[in-house]
């Protein structure tokens, strides 16, 4: 059985450049009632909501 993950990304702006980043939940979270989405860049973690 497949662990998924869920699909959002989010283009997020660095030092460096533009990155973007996919949120590291399980799928559906979002419909569990945890709008948030969460990724990590480096040590540093990026949430965001849909839009
Ligand atoms: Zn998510």
């Amino acid at each position: 059985m497949e662990i998924s993950t869920c699909p959002a990304t989010k283009t997020t702006t660095t030092a460096t450049g533009d990155v973007e980043v996919r949120c590291t939940k399980p799928a559906g979270h979002v419909e569990s009632g945890d709008p948030r989405h969460e990724a990590r860049l480096g040590v540093f973690p990026i949430r965001w909501r849909e839009s």
